[in-house]
């Protein structure tokens, strides 16, 4: 079995690099227990430390939790960071092991798409052509095809996903729902920085003086919040209000909407509730996109 314990000899965090190796650990694994799932593309931060200690609650004592990491090509588009993203692998191996994962799989491209670009993907739906599938054509298509691979490899009882990317986890539910696949997914509270930025491997793209300016995505959603919660359900002046407080901290806005978040449908005249209120921001070259429930 191809088992790598990490640097730090305490850590001892199984590392499946292939998918052979994986299933053969997965046999080891009692049957009949959870084995929770949390994927992610690494350089992790405590957001994703939070998903691994939900995933330890849900599996209990005699359960399992494997997490993943891998960078998927698939889902960045030509001009994006993939090339740049980062990969401090071994932090994150010591995150994990700190957090209580019970193993990291964690292949190279090649393993999971040996003929380079895959001839079979999964179409991500109505859901996958809006907001960041607007900007971003491609992406939720690249996230629908990893994932169902990675639930295919892992097998796992449940899926941890996060409320930050809020749309990534409603088009893997409608996925999940629609191709029957056997999994419980759970989607986690977003975790934020002391002022309110919420926390995203790209925030270390950040300079140090447009750090602060970024704290400006979550006040305005706040603050439209506070004014929907007060009565001001006029969807033109909450997307206004949102779009203003944000460009005027320098940011460029890409989005700034109130939907429905069962549909993620935008309310066009007046916002009723259920309510979800989505941003995403540019600030300098950095992407940044955040989200209330209100
Ligand atoms: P990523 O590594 O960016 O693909 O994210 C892996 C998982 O962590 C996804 O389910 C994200 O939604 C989730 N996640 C990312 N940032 C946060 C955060 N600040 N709080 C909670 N979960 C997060």
């Amino acid at each position: 079995m191809h088992i790598m314990n990490n640097i730090r000899p305490k850590a001892l965090l199984p590392i499946l690099h292939t998918i052979p190796a994986w299933r053969e650990f997965r046999r080891s694994l009692p049957a009949l227990q959870p084995l929770v799932f949390v994927p992610t593309m690494g350089a992790l931060h405590d957001g994703h430390g939070s998903l691994v200690k939900l995933a330890h609650e849900i599996a209990g004592p005699q359960g399992h939790v494997a997490t993943s990491i891998f960078v998927n090509p698939l889902q960045f588009g030509p001009a994006e960071d993939f090339p740049r993203y980062p990969r401090p692998f071994e932090m994150d191996v010591e995150l994990l092991s700190n957090c209580g994962a019970g193993s990291l799989f964690a292949p190279e491209p090649a393993e999971m798409y040996p003929g380079g670009q895959p001839a079979i993907t999964i179409d991500p739906g109505p859901l996958g052509n809006i907001l960041e599938g607007a900007i971003r054509p491609g992406h939720f298509r690249g996230v629908c095809s990893v994932v169902a691979k990675l639930l295919e490899i892992i097998t796992p009882t449940h899926l941890i996903l996060g409320q930050k990317d809020f749309q990534q986890q409603l088009v893997l539910k409608q996925m999940i729902v629609d191709l029957n696949m056997p999994v419980n997914v759970v989607t986690a509270p977003t975790i934020r920085e002391p002022d309110g930025l919420a926390m995203s491997s790209r925030n270390r793209y950040l300079s140090s003086t447009d750090r602060p300016k970024a704290a400006a995505i979550y006040a305005a959603l706040t603050r439209a919040s506070t004014e929907l919660l007060a009565g001001h359900n006029d969807a033109a002046d909450l997307r206004r209000g949102m779009e203003h407080a944000i460009t005027r901290a320098g940011l460029n806005v890409q989005y700034a909407v109130a939907c429905d978040p069962r549909t993620l449908q935008e309310y066009s005249s007046l916002v009723d509730c259920p309510c979800i209120l989505l941003v995403a921001a540019k600030l300098g070259n950095t992407r940044l996109i955040d989200n209330l429930i209100v």
